[in-house]
């Protein structure tokens, strides 16, 4: 838990978000800006700055939000087509530093 990060707090139950998944380590929330018709974020709990910051008991978590991910992309049913994507420090343009991947898709085509 860092109470300076945004997704800590919203993991804390201290500020809102729309949750679409509540695991024992992983939760997913609507992105607040969405980029697509589903743009879902998928957020371990325990706080970690970014991929560059991950140790060896990361492994699990790490396979679980990808499992996550392909479960609610059925769920959603977008399973057709859609992206994950892992935005990597400022120079890859992450804002939020907590790892999370976002699942986005929706789009007729
Ligand atoms: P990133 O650039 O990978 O760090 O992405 C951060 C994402 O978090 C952006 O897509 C934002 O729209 C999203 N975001 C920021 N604040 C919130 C919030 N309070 N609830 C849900 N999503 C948020
Ligand atoms: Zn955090």
């Amino acid at each position: 838990m860092d109470e300076n990060c945004l997704f800590c707090q919203i993991l804390d139950g201290h500020k809102p978000a729309s949750f679409v998944y509540e695991g024992k380590n992983i939760v997913a929330f609507h992105d607040i800006n969405p980029e697509a018709p589903v743009h879902i974020l998928i957020v371990p709990r325990k706080h970690i700055r970014s991929i560059n910051d991950l140790t060896e008991g990361d492994r699990g978590m790490v396979s679980d939000m990808f499992f996550v991910a392909r479960d609610l992309a059925k769920e959603m049913n977008i399973e057709k087509g859609y992206k994950l994507l892992l935005n990597v420090e400022r120079g890859g343009g992450q804002i939020i530093f907590h790892i999370h991947l976002h699942l986005i898709g929706g789009w007729k085509r």
